[in-house]
């Protein structure tokens, strides 16, 4: 983390300390303008008795008609401090001759005024058109406005496109302070009082917990193919705002030039005016986007934001990029078109690479859909990778020669930034040999002595990436949540189609255990305050257990359940279709013996959810995995549970176990992990439970992650 603020300082000095080469100058100057404007003027409407190229910087009588008519729109435009603008246009025309012949370089200011000086004492007024002119001529204040003005509306709409990109981050910038603010009240414990107050509950119940529609964790499909992740309300109402902020953006303050003077018709104007704006935003995108996809993340850990949270940003944002980088195509594309210049353009080097990073970006979208991720992980991730690099560098290409190179540079560094971050933070784990044994027909138990590990702490409900030192997988790594038992890191894999399914190969060979190194990068998430409220209801639902687990070991292992004395009530539900998830964590579980909690095990016959599809098939391996391991008795694990818990058949009742535990004027935290479904509508109920109890203070905290 601190590396990526350093990293993050040295880019800004970087950016800064380049005199203009990687940030882009302001580009709507007047001094500029009127430059620009009498130059573009003076070709247009005079012609002199000189026809060199360069008549207007070495003809006398032309260069004098250019630079008082720059002098006057200045007065016009009421430019009355000392001359200071007047003097910068020197720069102007110095760099605008210095194109035509080298000489023009050492030209001074004192020159400058007396070509100025000399040209007021022969001007005359000029008429529109006049031919083979020996003497200077005076440009009308319509004209000198009129053209002034053309190059101001183009370049206003430029600066304006660049600050409403900032403004963005502005935007998200007050989203996170208020964020943080909510996250150092729950942990210091004072949300408790605050949340009892009406309107905050009915925000809460109404915006910040529930789910859209009755989906967040779940994966929704359109006739049966899965589609994607629908954010949750809270994460909406952001999504909703930066939106409405950004479509604002997208349309507000634009400077016309009523007299068309660089285009034949007003809608080629305005076609120009909105492809820039969308294609600056489009850029302003890009780090914000990068920054959303980064694990180490410095905003996660300010707001206790969830990873899913920031994808959740990452995907919506890209995808709204996306539509500005067509708008702006579409534009450009209808403009060469209306102008006849669609030959020249598709000849352009720029507008080759415009096309195509517009193509690979639409290409990202379409690969990133809910159904590629959920059945093609690790291609789709690569993919998008490799596609992201070409999408980089066609838009480096793209503006090679106009700026705005500032918003790719700072992706591309806080990308290779936080990719150092996630090796960093694997050296210092280290590789370790970890146990790896066969729990049941798809359940894989990973052991890591801590002794073997320094530097390296877990709180509950925290996750890892894994990488297995196998040759096959060494590369990838995979989102576990890792249970600390004091001595042992613990994590309980279920056998999926990829790399789990490599390492259940591996142990199948190997009689169902198997000693490998491996490496955890993290640890990631935050740990849910849960401890500061009078009561604590933790949900687990199937491969859920570890989350909620951890917590009460922690409790155990830090003393804390003192339920006597404390007054506390914390009940553990946990339902689960199998009890081969209950093997697996059957050490840890048993530390709760004797504790005295009110423990609930409800053992279903639910239906194998999406959640599950993906796994192995079980049948396939069973008489293998039989031989492997002596396979624990269901029976045996629940006499053993009998003792301190109470054994249910079917689902639980999640509304009725919620109004059980909420007590009049007292707080409740509500922990949830487990199935999508389970935890959407844990998250719903919960939401419910708050508006229907305003006098209790209810806080909800899901540890299921998805993205
Ligand atoms: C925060 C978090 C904690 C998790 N904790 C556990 C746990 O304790 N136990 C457990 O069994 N599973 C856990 N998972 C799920 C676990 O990460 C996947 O099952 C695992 O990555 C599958 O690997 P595979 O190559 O065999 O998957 P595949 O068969 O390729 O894919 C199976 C599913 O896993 C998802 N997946 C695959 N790779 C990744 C990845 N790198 N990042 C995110 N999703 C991925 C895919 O989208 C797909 O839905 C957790 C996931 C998250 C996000």
């Amino acid at each position: 983390m601190k590396l990526i603020i350093v990293l993050s300082f040295l880019s800004c000095f970087l950016l800064n300390n380049a005199n203009g080469s990687f940030v882009t100058p302001k580009k709507d100057l007047w001094e500029r303008h009127a430059t620009s404007g009498c130059a573009y003027y003076l070709k247009k409407k005079l012609t002199w008795s000189y026809s060199e190229a360069d008549v207007m910087c070495s003809y006398q009588p032309a260069f004098g008609t250019w630079i008082s008519c720059i002098y006057d729109t200045l007065q016009d435009l009421d430019f009355r401090d000392n001359n200071v603008t007047f003097d910068k246009t020197l720069m102007e025309v110095r760099s605008t001759c210095q194109r035509q012949d080298e000489k023009f370089k050492d030209f001074s200011l004192s020159s400058y005024y007396e070509a100025l000086n000399n040209a007021t004492k022969y001007i005359q007024n000029s008429t529109d058109g006049l031919k083979d002119l020996t003497y200077p001529v005076s440009v009308d204040k319509f004209s000198r406005f009129a053209y002034s003005n053309a190059y101001h509306a183009f370049a206003h709409n430029l600066d304006a496109s660049n600050r409403y990109g900032v403004l963005l981050y502005v935007y998200f910038a007050i989203v996170f302070v208020i964020a943080g603010l909510c996250n150092f009240l729950d942990h210091s414990g004072i949300n408790v009082k605050i949340f009892k107050r009406r309107l905050i509950q009915k925000i809460r119940g109404k915006i910040m917990i529930p789910t859209l529609f009755g989906y967040h964790a779940d994966y929704v499909g359109f006739n049966k193919v899965v589609i994607g992740l629908v954010p949750s309300r809270l994460e909406s109402t952001i999504l909703f705002g930066y939106s409405l902020l950004h479509l604002i953006f997208l349309s507000k303050n634009y400077v016309t030039d009523n007299h068309n003077i660089f285009y034949k018709t007003k809608l080629i104007q305005y076609l120009k005016l909105i492809a820039d704006r969308a294609g600056i935003l489009a850029f302003a995108h890009f780090p914000l986007i990068v920054l959303f996809s980064t694990r180490n993340n410095l905003i996660e850990l300010l707001t206790d934001f969830k990873y899913t949270t920031f994808v959740a940003f990452h995907k919506w944002i890209g995808r709204t990029m996306v539509i500005d980088a067509m708008v702006h195509s579409l534009c450009y594309l209808l403009q060469v078109i209306l102008t006849n210049a669609l030959g020249y353009a598709i000849r352009a080097r720029f507008f080759q690479f415009g096309i195509f990073a517009t193509c690979v970006a639409t290409c990202i979208v379409i690969f990133s859909f809910g159904y590629f991720r959920l059945y093609y992980y690790e291609t789709f991730l690569y993919g998008h990778i490799i596609l992201a690099i070409l999408f980089f560098y066609s838009c480096w290409k793209h503006v090679e020669r106009f700026g705005w190179k500032e918003w790719v540079i700072s992706s591309i560094f806080l990308w290779i930034a936080e990719r150092l971050l996630r090796i960093f933070r694997l050296v210092i784990f280290g590789f370790p040999k970890a146990k790896l044994k066969l729990i049941d027909i798809d359940l894989v138990k990973v052991t890591i002595k801590k002794h073997d590990i320094r530097y390296w702490s877990m709180r509950p409900g925290q996750y890892a990436f894994a990488y297995f030192m196998s040759p096959v997988i060494f590369w990838q790594s995979h989102p576990f949540t890792v249970l600390d038992d004091g001595n042992e890191l613990i994590i309980v894999l279920r056998v999926k189609k990829g790399a789990t399914s490599h390492l259940f190969k591996k142990l199948i060979a190997n009689n169902g255990a198997i000693e490998m190194r491996v490496s955890l990068e993290g640890p990631y998430g935050s740990s849910a305050p849960v401890y500061h409220s009078d009561d604590i209801l933790l949900l687990a639902g199937g491969s859920g257990v570890p989350g909620p687990l951890a917590h009460l070991i922690n409790l155990v292992n830090e003393n804390k359940l003192d339920l006597v004395q404390s007054k506390k009530s914390i009940k553990f539900v946990i339902a689960t279709r199998g009890k081969k998830i209950l093997q697996a964590y059957q050490n840890e579980i048993m530390k709760l013996k004797d504790v005295g909690l009110d423990i609930e095990l409800y053992v279903t016959n639910a239906p194998i959810s999406v959640d599950e599809n993906d796994s192995i098939n079980p049948v396939d391996f069973h008489d293998t995995v039989s031989t492997c391991i002596p396979l624990l008795e269901e029976s045996d694990i629940l006499e053993k549970f009998k003792q301190f818990m109470t054994i249910k058949r079917g689902r639980p009742d999640i509304e009725a176990i919620l109004e059980k535990s909420i007590r009049q004027g007292k707080s409740l935290s509500v922990l949830c992990c487990g199935a999508p479904l389970f935890v959407d509508v844990t998250r719903d109920m919960t939401a419910m439970k708050i508006l229907q109890h305003p006098d209790s203070a209810i806080s909800y905290y899901e540890e299921f992650q998805c993205w």
